[in-house]
């Protein structure tokens, strides 16, 4: 039997609107014994059965798995939302011979809570971010080594940054199925060596890949630059669509020798792509005007909390500033924000202002979100993050 937590009077509405989280201080009264990443159940103060999830300390308490009282989190569970997951994947269209990279769970937006899933050919990543989850990760790497025609042979474990701190399950990044067999994995038919084992995230940034097909489009014959390149994704469409010239920009020099990598791997020996180990801000503020046609900013989340909102915001401003200042007449800027806590007005109004300090004449092409495989649960838009502008400046 699962422990059961009892809700304040009046606090069971999020849930029934099927918001997935309890907040801790919604919580009437913990059951005894209980542990970090214990399945429970969700009572309201009437006794009425609202879900069952996965309990952890901290200001979110519990993410519901399921609102089904007949519903067991077992592996059976499992089974059946990652089938469903990778169902939504086939109906989307990832799943392809020139296209062996997608996101398989993320999240809320498949309805477990705390769990990711990226899938590079027959590798599946599974980061863990809740206790629950780290708990659950041998019974899901099962699952999804027999979901049927997914393919998925080795399951590699990298929850060692994205548990809660506190929590102490000292995870340990490693293949909980399998073992290292190839890493090389295709998006949209372009080749990319995927390193999960050092990368960053799971390896790749999977949610771009919608964003790079739309720089494709528009870097035939310009001079395109990619700054905080990581990989190089943007910079091998932008070869692809047969730029110009094509240079990367990332302080990290590992990431400047992937990029370097994969323009190899599609493009050997090709010289229109140069890259460049440099801090974006120096690269932007020393290189000459009308230098570049297209440019695209891609940094880290500036801000990770919201505490740090008010300084992202200007790291945004200034970045996109630089560029309107210094991108040639006619000129293409896609520009990008991952962090959650800067919400799409306020990343809109930090470029807005950057545009206007440029003094540049200035018009909105495209407005840009994460990919289809990075669903938002509409009961969680929390889970919406990634946000982008396609700006023409004349
Ligand atoms: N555009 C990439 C993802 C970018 S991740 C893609 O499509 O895959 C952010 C990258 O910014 C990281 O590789 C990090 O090394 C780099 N970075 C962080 N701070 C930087 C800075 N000040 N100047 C240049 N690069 C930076």
């Amino acid at each position: 039997m699962d422990k059961i937590i009892t809700l304040k009077h009046g606090k069971e509405d999020s849930l029934l609107r099927f918001h997935p989280w309890v907040f801790s201080g919604a919580i009437h009264r913990l059951p005894d014994g209980l542990e970090e990443g214990d399945t429970i159940e969700v009572h309201a103060s009437d006794g009425t059965f609202l879900g069952r999830g996965h309990y952890e300390v901290g200001s979110i308490a519990v993410r519901i798995l399921s609102s089904d009282p007949a519903e067991a989190i077992d592996g059976h569970f499992y089974a059946r939302r990652l089938a469903s997951a990778f169902a939504l994947r086939v109906k989307l269209g990832l799943i392809r011979s020139d296209n062996s990279t997608y996101r398989l769970v993320h999240g809320e937006g498949d309805f477990l809570p705390g769990c990711v899933v990226d899938v590079y050919g027959d590798t599946a990543v599974l980061q863990a971010h809740s206790p629950g989850m780290h708990y659950a990760r041998h019974i899901i790497a099962s699952a999804l080594a027999a979901l049927p025609e997914a393919g998925i042979k080795n399951v590699y474990y990298k929850s060692e940054t994205t548990l809660p701190f506190k929590a102490r399950l000292d995870p340990v990044n490693d293949y909980i199925l399998g073992a290292y067999h190839t890493n090389i994995a295709t998006e949209n038919g372009l080749r990319f060596n995927i390193d999960w084992l050092k990368g960053q995230k799971t390896g790749f940034f999977v949610d771009q890949r919608d964003n790079r097909a739309l720089v494709e489009r528009y870097s035939r014959g310009a001079r395109v630059l990619n700054m905080f390149c990581y990989t190089g994704g943007f910079s091998v469409y932008a070869m692809r669509a047969g730029a110009a010239e094509v240079h990367s920009v990332d302080s990290s020099a590992k990431a400047v020798t992937l990029t370097d990598a994969n323009i190899e791997l599609n493009f050997p020996g090709d010289t229109r792509h140069r890259s460049f180990a440099t801090d974006a801000f120096k690269y932007l503020a020393e290189m000459p005007e009308g230098a570049y046609d297209l440019i695209i900013l891609d940094p880290p989340a500036f801000a990770k909390h919201r505490s740090a909102l008010k300084n992202a915001l200007i790291g945004y401003r200034r970045i996109n500033e630089a560029a309107f200042r210094k991108i040639a007449p006619g000129g293409i800027l896609f520009t990008f924000s991952c962090s959650q806590a800067v919400t799409r007005e306020q990343f809109r109004l930090a470029v807005f202002t950057a545009a206007a300090r440029s003094g540049r004449r200035v018009r909105i092409l495209h407005q840009l979100t994460q990919p289809s495989d990075h669903p938002v649960n509409i009961y969680h838009p929390e889970g919406e993050y990634l946000k982008g502008l396609v700006l023409y400046i004349e």
